[in-house]
């Protein structure tokens, strides 16, 4: 496959970690990274098109010529897979191994993937050369790859989606989240687990990363992992409360309208407290919010016991 590189993708500027990863962007989309070892190139996610794949590899090009390139998919999602098929073996224009869960494999060869991508495809041209490509190599629970003088480890952390995993450098002290941890919320979609989710926050913490740049909201530290934890605490805290002071009916939570108001944790207070101004935060997040409040308060009418960090 060759396909002209989409001119949207824009490097991230590098403040302050480690020169041999690289970062690039779609805006208000997704950051996904290039870890520059002394033997490989490693592709961590392929953004949502070839297209956007490719205009990634461009900017790489050169260091190519004596390194093996490696796709690394943190999950199946259509803004980390979707380019795929820019480096299908051997068809493509650059094959190289595709690492992935087991279950990233499964959800790409499965016909709700297929079906959404045909569905989103009838309404947007610039999905036209999306092909679900699965990995060539799917590891059941992590692995290390040896870049020679950078160690790369896959640490399961579903939550966000059961086939996740994030990428650690431990040399470097350096983690790619992926979806595992966001700014300024964790996003919970119809496949997310909150106990689990929260799991994998904790797992990430105990590595001590001085440098955590998730693939949604920007380089941070370990503070993201634990405001993440954090905000789900909160809405738990916040959802049993309202609960016990209003009686809250069943079901309050399947309502259409805005969540986080009704209980008194509306968007803006849950955005400063995780210490940005609301007005610099996309409105995808008041969704975010929302599913989130729904989530919990689902796991809270379950009569789960209370989370904590
Ligand atoms: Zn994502």
């Amino acid at each position: 496959m060759s396909v002209t590189p989409d001119p949207t993708v824009v490097e991230i500027v590098n403040r302050g970690w480690d020169p041999r990863v690289r970062m690039f962007r779609v805006p208000n989309e997704i950051d996904t990274a290039v870890i520059v070892t002394d033997r490989y190139v490693v592709f961590v996610d392929t953004m949502s098109s070839p297209e956007q794949a490719a205009a990634v590899v461009e900017s790489v090009e050169p260091l190519l010529a004596d390194r093996a390139p490696l796709v690394i998919n943190t999950h199946a999602d259509w803004d980390h897979a979707w380019g795929n098929a820019l480096f299908e073996t051997p068809a493509s224009a650059l094959p190289a191994p595709i690492i992935a869960s087991r279950e990233t494999g499964k959800r790409l060869r499965s016909r709700e993937e297929h079906d959404y991508l045909a569905k989103r495809q009838q309404q947007e041209p610039a999905l036209a050369n999306v092909r679900l490509v699965p990995p060539t190599i799917e590891i059941p629970s992590g692995c290390t790859i040896d870049g020679g003088d950078m160690t790369i480890e896959l640490i399961p952390t579903p939550g966000h989606v059961g086939d996740h995993v994030s990428v650690w450098i431990p040399e470097i002290r350096l983690l790619l989240a992926g979806d595992a941890a966001e700014h300024p919320f964790p996003y919970c979609g119809e496949q997310s687990n909150i106990d689990v989710f929260l799991q994998s926050l904790r797992r990430l913490r105990e590595l001590r990363p001085a440098i955590v740049i998730p693939c949604h909201g920007g380089q941070s530290n370990e503070g993201l992992l634990i405001r993440n934890m954090q905000y789900f605490n909160r809405l738990d805290a916040t959802i049993r409360s309202a609960q016990l002071q209003r009686g809250l009916e069943p079901g309050w939570y399947d309502k259409e309208g805005d969540l986080g108001e009704f209980i008194g944790f509306p968007f803006e207070l849950a955005v400063r407290e995780q210490g940005s101004d609301p007005a610099s935060i996309t409105d995808f997040y008041r969704s975010s919010h929302n599913k989130a409040i729904r989530a919990v308060a689902a796991r809270v009418a379950a009569g789960e016991p209370p989370l904590t960090m």
